[in-house]
Order: C-alpha cells, then sequence, then structure tokens
C-alpha cells in the first residue's frame, strides 16, 4: 500500500517522498484516513512506530483545507494543540511538522519549561498556526496571558500515558477546559490504563480506535538477550561488550540520574566515550550530549526512562538495560527506541539476582522467555544473595513494593504501583526448568537455577511471534483492549 491512496495532498507526498518512506507503516495507514475524515481517534501506538507522521501529515491537510481569513492584526490564530510530556519529544514532533509541512507556508513553534520565556512569547506573537506544548509551560503562558487557545480546533495528547505518569493529569484538564468544545481530538498512548482510558472517554467523541501494536509486544525486528551477571560487575561487563565489538554504539538505561552520571563517569575511566542525558541536565547540556552521540563522537548515551522519552535517534543498533526498569511496561518502552523503521536492534539486559523479580515480571509480560546468555569470565556468583534495589537514598524496593510511599507521580519508575490484582503471586503454577535457546547456557548459581517459568502468558505466543503487527479498527464505542 502506497501513500498515494491515503488521499493525502501532493506537497505532503512529496514531503513524505523526500524523507525516503516509501510505504505508511500500520499506524499512517489507518489512522491518517481517520483524521483527514475529521474523527476523533483513540491510537495505541508506541514510538518508533511513526506515529508522529499519522497525526501531523493529515492536520496539516485539514488545516490548508478551510483556512480561515487572518486575524485583524496580520497573524492567524493557533488552531491546533499538540501536547507531549517532555521538551524533547515537544521538539520532536515541532520538527516533524516543518518537515511534514515543508512544502507549504505553515508556521509552528514549541512551547517547552527549562529554557527562556521571552523568545518562546516572541515566537507566539508571530502567529503560529500549530503549537507543540508541554502542560506546565503551556499553562505558564496562559497565566501571563502569552498565549490564546480560544480558537484551537485540534487537540493532540501525544504519549498520553507518559503525561498522566510524569503527574500532568490536572495540567491536561486545565488545558482541556481551556479549549472551544467543538474541536477534533487525538490521543496516542503506547499503554492504556484505567486512567488513560478515563481521561479519553472524558474529552473523546465517538473516537475511531487504532491500535497497531498489541498490547505489549515488542518491536518485532528487536532480538533480546539477558546477561547474567553479578551487581558490581555490570560496568566491568559493559566495558568488555563495547571494547570487545559486541557493542558498537549504544543507549544505555540505568534507573537513576545519579547512576547515569557515575557510571558515564566510571565508562570515560574506562577510556569509552560516553555521556550522560537526565532531567538534571540543562537544555543545552542535553542537546549537546544528544548531539555527540547522534555523530558518533559518543559511543554511549546513558540515559535515565524519563529522559530517553522523546530522544530523536534514528537507527539505534542497541539498547542496554543496565538496569532493569521497576515496571515491566517501561522494558518495552526502552527496548522501543531500537529495531525502528524496518531495521534490526538488540536489546542487551544486565541482570544481577537482585533483579530476577522483575525479570520474571517482563517475561511474564512477555509472555515468553528472553534468551539468556552467561558471558565467559562474568559467570555470576552463585553464593550472592539478593539485595533489595535502591531506588533513591532512602528508598528501597523490596518484591514488588517501594517504601516509604512517595505520590505516584513522582516516584522514580514514573510509573503507579501495581494494583492489587496485579500484586498476586507471579508464577502459582509448577515450576518448569527454563530450556534456552540454542547457542545460549542457562545462568549458574542457585537463585538462577530457581527461576522458573513464566505462568500463563497474556496472549497467545504465535501473537507475538507474528511480525509485524496488523493494525486493527476498533468501532467507536468499543474499548482497545490489553494494558
Ligand atoms: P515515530 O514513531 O513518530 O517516533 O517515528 C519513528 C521513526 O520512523 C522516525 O524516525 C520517522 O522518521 C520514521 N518513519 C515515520 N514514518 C515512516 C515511514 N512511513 N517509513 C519509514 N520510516 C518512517
Amino acid at each position: 500500500m502506497s501513500f498515494h491512496s491515503l488521499g493525502l495532498a501532493p506537497d505532503l507526498l512529496r514531503a513524505v517522498a523526500d524523507q525516503g518512506y516509501t510505504e505508511p507503516t500500520p499506524v499512517q495507514l489507518e489512522a491518517i484516513p481517520l483524521v483527514l475524515a475529521g474523527r476523533d481517534v483513540l491510537a495505541g501506538a508506541q514510538t518508533g512506530t511513526g506515529k508522529t507522521a499519522a497525526f501531523v501529515l493529515p492536520i496539516l491537510q485539514r488545516l490548508d483545507a478551510n483556512r480561515p481569513p487572518m486575524r485583524g492584526d496580520g497573524r492567524r490564530a493557533i488552531r491546533v494543540l499538540i501536547l507531549t510530556p517532555t521538551r524533547e519529544l515537544a521538539l520532536q514532533v515541532e520538527e516533524s511538522v516543518r518537515t511534514y509541512g515543508a512544502h507549504r507556508p505553515v508556521r509552528s513553534t514549541a512551547v517547552y519549561g527549562g529554557v527562556g520565556f521571552d523568545p518562546q512569547v516572541r515566537n507566539l506573537r508571530s502567529g503560529p498556526e500549530i503549537v507543540v506544548a508541554t502542560p506546565g509551560r503551556l499553562l505558564d503562558h496562559v497565566g501571563q496571558r502569552t498565549i490564546d487557545l480560544s480558537r484551537v480546533e485540534v487537540l493532540v495528547l501525544d504519549e498520553a500515558d507518559r503525561m498522566l505518569d510524569m503527574g500532568f493529569i490536572r495540567d491536561i484538564r486545565r488545558i482541556l477546559a481551556l479549549l472551544p468544545p467543538a474541536r477534533q481530538n487525538l490521543l496516542f498512548s503506547a499503554t492504556f490504563s484505567d486512567d488513560v482510558r478515563r481521561l479519553a472517554d472524558g474529552f473523546l467523541t465517538e473516537p475511531a480506535s487504532v491500535q497497531v501494536t498489541p498490547a505489549n509486544t515488542a518491536a518485532p525486528l528487536v532480538r533480546q538477550v539477558v546477561h547474567p551477571v553479578d551487581r558490581e560487575r555490570k560496568r566491568e561487563l559493559l566495558s568488555h561488550l563495547v571494547t570487545s565489538g559486541r557493542i558498537d554504539q549504544a543507549l544505555v538505561f540505568t534507573r537513576t540520574k545519579h547512576g547515569a552520571n557515575r557510571l558515564a563517569e566510571q565508562l570515560v575511566r574506562d577510556g569509552i566515550a560516553a555521556t550522560a542525558i537526565h532531567g538534571n541536565k540543562s537544555q543545552p547540556q542535553r542537546v549537546r550530549a544528544l548531539n555527540d552521540f547522534k555523530a558518533g563522537r559518543a559511543t554511549i548515551l546513558v540515559a535515565t526512562e524519563v529522559a530517553a522519552r522523546g530522544l530523536d535517534i534514528d537507527s539505534l543498533p542497541h539498547v542496554v538495560n543496565f538496569e532493569l526498569p521497576m515496571v515491566p511496561e517501561d522494558y518495552l518502552h526502552r527496548i522501543g527506541r531500537t529495531g525502528r523503521a524496518g531495521m534490526d536492534g538488540d536489546a542487551v539486559s544486565l541482570v544481577c539476582v537482585d533483579e530476577l523479580k522483575l525479570l520474571d515480571d517482563i517475561e511474564r509480560l512477555l509472555g515468553h522467555r528472553i534468551l539468556s546468555e552467561v558471558i565467559a569470565g562474568f559467570e555470576p556468583d552463585p553464593r550472592i544473595r539478593p539485595q533489595a534495589i535502591k531506588l533513591r537514598s532512602g528508598m528501597v524496593q523490596s518484591g514488588r513494593g517501594a517504601r516509604p510511599a512517595l505520590p505516584a507521580a513522582r516516584r522514580p519508575s514514573q510509573r503507579p504501583a501495581p494494583s492489587p490484582q496485579e500484586r498476586r503471586p507471579v508464577h502459582p503454577g509448577p515450576s518448569q526448568p527454563f530450556r534456552p535457546s540454542l547457542g545460549s547456557r542457562p545462568a549458574p548459581g542457585r537463585s538462577w537455577e530457581r527461576r522458573s517459568a513464566p505462568s500463563q502468558p497474556r496472549r497467545p505466543a504465535e501473537q507475538i511471534q507474528s511480525g509485524m503487527p496488523r493494525p486493527r479498527i476498533v468501532l467507536p464505542g468499543e474499548r482497545i483492549s490489553g494494558g
């Protein structure tokens, strides 16, 4: 199926061709005609599926189709508001607006925190029709009366699940109240918690739903592997994987900002060009780190979960989980950074004995085991006992519950705690030995050996193995399933 069948204008098709895209991705195939038809859309799509073009292209076309006259002051009103959870994603989405709108006169700007207010005010005064914004800074502009949202015709919530995880629900509701009631609404989310569904129910009108990534499926072209290793030897193993040439360039995830900095420093001491990116860094520092990585000046970019959201890095060959995420769904977000748009990728997880429970939870979510391979010389010491995982000073994780409890939105994992239902024993059935695939060895050590088979997968295994996920259209009123 080509882009030409989607009903897009010639200049948009040209912009798409300029990017070298030959075929629409599943989410584009399904969402573009719906958005062009003026429908509200609820889309389940992860980063890497081509979701940005899926809403930007048809929005550009609709803007052009009925462009109102200039306002009395010779400027245009804001007609499209796109909300994103992070400034990186805001920048990336606005860049996409420029890319796909390259052959038509459309003005856009991005509005996000952590940078000066005045340049944004100047940009807003110049009359952009499309504004991409993070919620907090947008409300600052509302408070300062430097933005007028009274003429918005299309609202997009991009990565809605992340926005809720980051505690933006109140801001979003305040913003919704400022918009004209008659408008088109699009909500994109990788996952659908009850909170996301409640939000969607509250503002979407008879939405058409598009689900392109079957819930909780890893990108099909990502090879996943676990390297069992002792807690204190992870950095050494990572250095070994890089210096031995098994990993050439990788985005490496740590749980904490402090951990990200420390790891980058240690890798530099090992002679590896490493840099870190996280929420405590200033915007110029983040941009510099990202540019160093993109230009190949940095071999390793160490990032925390939140900082990595919205990073626009194409053709990323490796993602390394230096530490497993506390919430299994975050594993999918992380490894979604590789194997993008039809390319292969490797997702490597360095797992110590403390993390076996987290690994089990991830495998239960995937519905299958991840290949486990011990690297010679890094065999885990079977005498080492599991310890509670330190999330930040004064906060430890033992089992599934973090203590002391912080407000959900402020937890390092940026995810609410699992519901009581989710807390049920993970492996109620009789334990079975894990048979690794050919070429791998099971991890030694009593705790590793005791790993039991994952309980009932949430989806049949053949669905997981079935290659490129097929899009599914859900009728109005029907819900997207999965979580
Ligand atoms: P997104 O999910 O919007 O973050 O997009 C992921 C990546 O896929 C971006 O780097 C896009 O440039 C790329 N992309 C988007 N649409 C297509 C397409 N139809 N064919 C190939 N690559 C695409």
